[in-house]
C-alpha cells in the first residue's frame, strides 16, 4: 500500500480559497473557537495521526482481518492501540456537543479529519465513523437522560456505536424488517431479532458498544410507518455510569468479504436484549435519517479517499517505471526507456484520478458546510436554504463519488500494469476496499431514486433550482471573462440542459412511473458531472486569478487550471451518454418478459 501523505495544500485550497471557511465559521452560532489558527493546528495534527499511525496499519488490517470467537472479535494488530491514541488525542470529541464533553467545533472540521483517517485506513476509520453517526442520532432524538448516560461515554471515545438496520431478507427495503421490541414494565423494551452486516458491531477496542437498532413494536403498522428506533447497549449502564452487566446482545459471526478486512462486519443477535426507545414510536426511520445523512456524507468520503490513495500510489510509480519511448521521441535518452508518465494514456489515468480526488474534496467540503449551517446557522432562512441544498447534494455526493472513486481506484491499479494486480503494492487492496462504497448506506440505485424521485420530482424541481440558480449566477457574473470562457460556456449549457432533462423525465413519468426508475442512475451520474463542472469552473477561476497576480505558487495553480481543463474536455462529455440514456425510456428495460432473460 502506498504511504499516505495528507494533501494539505489542496485541503487548504478547498477550505480557504474555494469555500472561504474563515467567513463561514465566523457566521455560525457557537463556532468562535474555529479560528484560522486553530483550524490549521488541528488539521496539521490530524494529518500526522493519519500518516504516522493509521497508514502503516492499512495493509496489516487487510492481511490479518478480524477474528471471531465466542468471547468476541479481535481486531488486527495495532488497531486497538491506534484507537487508544485517537481517544487520548481527544479526536472523538472534536465536533461533538460541549454539554456532553465535546469540543463543539463545526462538523465540517470533523469531515476533514474523516477524510485523512479514512484515506489512510478506511477499515479502521469506520469504527469511530459509525460511532459518530450514533452520537448524532442520540444528540438529535435522545432524552436528556439518554444523552447523559450514553453521549458522554461515546463522545469521550470510551464506548463506540453502531447502526443496526439490515436483516438477512432486507437492506434497501427496511419496511419489511422483523426485529421485535416488546415493552417492559420499567419503561424499557426487550428486543428480539437478528441483524446482519453490522459494521464495527463487535470489537476489542472499547468496553462497551452502543447499538442503534430499528425494530417493530407490537401491533405497529406494516411498512416503514411501523418502525421504531432503540438504543441497545452491549453492556447495560451501571448505577455509576460505567459499563455494567452483559445485555442479551451477541455477535454470532463475522463475514468473510472482498475488502475492508480490518473492519468487523457482524451478525448481531438480540435475544430479548434490553433497549430504550429513541424518539417517538413508529417514527424510527425518520429519526434514523439524521444518522443516515451523516453516514452518507461519511461514505462519500470513501470515494474521495480511494481516488486520492490510488493517485498518490500510481503517480509515484508512473514517474519511476520505465517502458517504451514517448511517441514524440525519447524523454529519458540516457535510460533504457522512458518513464511511463510520458505516455498520453498513462496521463489520462493519472489526471482522471486527480480530477476525481480534487473535485470530490470540493463537493464533500461544500456539503459539509451545508451540514454546519443546518446545525448552526444564525437565521432560520439560512438554515432552511442549507437544509434543502444538503438534501439535494447528499445522494449525489454519496453515489456519484463512490462510483467515480471506484473507477479512479481501478485506474490507479491499471497504471501499475501487472504489478497493480499483485498484493505487494496495495493497489488491489484499494480497489477491493473501495467497492463497498457503492453498496452500503443505500446502493447507487437507491440513492438515484432518492435524488430523482423524492428530492427533485416531488419538490417540482425546487431543490434542483436552488442549486442551478447558484450556477446560473456564477455563469452570469463571469460571462464576459474571456479567460474563463472555456469553462463558463459549457457549464451554462449543462446547467440549462439539466433543467430541461428534468422536465422531460417529469413529463414521461406522469404517463408511466417506471420512467423514473429507468432514468434515475443516469440522472444521478449526469447531476454529479454537472456539480463537478460548477466546482471545477470555480476552482479554475481562482487559479487564473492567482496566476494573473503572479502568485509564488505558480505550479500549484497551473496544475489546478490544467486539471480543470482536463475535466471539462475529457470527463464532462460523459454527460452526452447519460443525457441520451436517461431519455431512452423504460420500454427497452421492461419489454423483455422475465422468462426471456435466460434464453
Ligand atoms: C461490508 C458491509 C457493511 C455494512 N454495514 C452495515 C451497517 O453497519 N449497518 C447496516 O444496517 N447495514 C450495513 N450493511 C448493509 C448494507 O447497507 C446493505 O447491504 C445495502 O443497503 C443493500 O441492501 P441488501 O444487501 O439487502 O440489498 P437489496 O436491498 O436486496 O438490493 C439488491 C439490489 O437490488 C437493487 N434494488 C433494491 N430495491 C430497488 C428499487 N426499488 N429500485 C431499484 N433497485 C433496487 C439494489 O440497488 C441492489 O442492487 C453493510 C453491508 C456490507 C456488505
Amino acid at each position: 500500500m502506498p504511504e499516505y501523505k495528507a494533501p494539505l495544500r489542496d485541503i487548504k485550497f478547498v477550505m480557504n480559497e474555494l469555500l472561504d471557511s474563515e467567513t463561514h465559521y465566523a457566521n455560525l452560532e457557537n463556532a468562535e473557537d474555529a479560528t484560522p489558527d486553530m483550524v490549521d493546528a488541528i488539521i496539521q495534527e490530524g494529518a500526522k495521526f493519519a500518516e504516522q499511525v493509521l497508514s502503516p496499519l492499512n495493509p496489516v488490517g487487510d492481511k490479518e482481518g478480524c477474528t471471531w470467537s465466542e468471547d468476541g472479535v479481535t481486531t488486527p494488530t495495532g488497531f486497538k492501540e491506534a484507537y487508544n491514541q485517537f481517544v487520548e488525542g481527544g479526536w472523538p470529541s472534536l465536533a461533538a456537543d460541549p454539554n456532553y464533553g465535546g469540543q463543539g467545533l463545526p462538523s465540517s472540521l470533523g469531515i476533514v479529519m474523516s477524510e485523512m483517517n479514512g484515506t489512510a485506513n478506511w477499515a479502521w476509520g469506520m469504527y469511530p465513523g459509525l460511532s459518530h453517526g450514533a452520537i448524532n442520532t442520540i444528540e438529535a432524538h435522545g432524552t436528556e437522560e439518554q444523552k447523559q448516560t450514553y453521549l458522554t461515554k461515546m463522545i469521550s471515545g470510551e464506548w463506540t456505536g453502531t447502526m443496526c438496520l439490515t436483516e438477512a431478507h432486507c437492506g434497501s427495503d427496511l419496511g419489511t424488517l422483523r426485529t421485535k421490541a416488546e415493552p417492559n414494565d420499567d419503561g424499557s423494551y426487550s428486543l428480539t431479532g437478528t441483524k446482519i452486516f453490522i459494521s464495527a458491531g463487535e470489537h476489542d477496542m472499547t468496553e462497551n458498544i452502543v447499538h442503534i437498532v430499528l425494530a417493530r413494536l407490537p401491533g405497529a403498522p406494516s411498512g416503514t410507518k411501523g418502525i421504531s428506533l432503540f438504543i441497545v447497549p452491549k453492556r447495560l449502564p451501571a448505577e455509576d455510569g460505567s459499563a455494567g452487566d452483559r445485555n442479551a446482545v451477541s455477535c454470532g459471526s463475522i463475514e468473510h468479504k472482498m475488502g475492508i478486512h480490518g473492519n468487523a462486519t457482524c451478525v448481531i443477535n438480540f435475544d430479548g436484549a434490553k433497549g430504550w426507545l429513541i424518539g417517538p414510536e413508529n417514527r424510527g426511520l425518520n429519526c434514523m435519517f439524521t444518522f443516515m445523512n451523516v453516514a452518507r456524507i461519511g461514505t462519500a468520503i470513501q470515494g474521495l479517499g480511494a481516488a486520492e490513495l490510488g493517485f498518490q500510489g500510481s503517480l509515484a510509480y508512473a514517474k519511476e517505471r520505465l517502458a517504451m519511448r514517448s511517441l514524440s521521441g525519447p524523454k529519458n535518452p540516457d535510460g533504457i526507456a522512458d518513464p511511463i508518465i510520458v505516455h498520453p494514456d498513462v496521463r489520462r489515468m493519472l489526471l482522471t484520478q486527480k480530477a476525481v480526488a480534487e473535485g470530490a474534496r470540493a463537493l464533500i467540503y461544500l456539503t459539509a458546510q451545508k451540514a454546519d449551517l443546518v446545525e448552526r446557522a444564525k437565521s432560520e432562512e439560512d438554515r432552511k436554504a442549507a437544509d434543502e441544498l444538503l438534501g439535494f447534494l447528499t445522494p449525489i455526493a454519496k453515489a456519484f463519488l463512490t462510483e467515480i472513486g471506484y473507477e479512479a481506484a481501478n485506474l490507479g491499479l491499471q497504471v501499475f500494469g501487472g504489478h497493480g494486480y499483485i498484493s505487494e503494492w496495495g493497489m488491489e487492496q484499494n480497489v477491493r476496499d473501495a467497492r463497498i462504497g457503492m453498496i452500503y448506506e443505500g446502493t447507487t440505485g437507491i440513492q438515484a431514486l432518492d435524488l430523482l424521485g423524492r428530492k427533485v420530482l416531488m419538490t417540482q424541481g425546487e431543490s434542483l433550482k436552488s442549486f442551478t440558480k447558484q450556477v446560473h449566477l456564477f455563469c452570469k457574473e463571469n460571462a464576459d471573462n474571456e479567460q474563463l470562457k472555456e469553462f463558463v460556456e459549457p457549464l451554462a449549457e449543462i446547467n440549462k440542459e439539466w433543467g430541461e432533462l428534468t422536465t422531460k423525465i417529469g413529463m414521461n413519468a406522469m404517463k408511466n412511473r417506471e420512467e423514473v426508475g429507468a432514468a434515475s442512475v443516469d440522472y444521478l451520474m449526469y447531476s454529479g458531472y454537472a456539480v463537478f463542472a460548477y466546482l471545477w469552473a470555480r476552482m479554475a477561476k481562482i487559479a487564473q486569478e492567482k496566476l494573473a497576480e503572479g502568485d509564488s505558487e505558480e505550479q500549484f495553480y497551473s496544475a489546478k487550471l490544467q486539471t480543470a481543463r482536463f475535466y471539462f474536455t475529457r470527463m464532462l462529455p460523459r454527460t452526452r451518454t447519460h443525457a441520451a440514456t436517461m431519455l431512452a425510456g423504460a420500454d427497452t428495460l421492461l419489454d423483455m418478459p422475465e422468462e426471456n432473460f435466460a434464453l
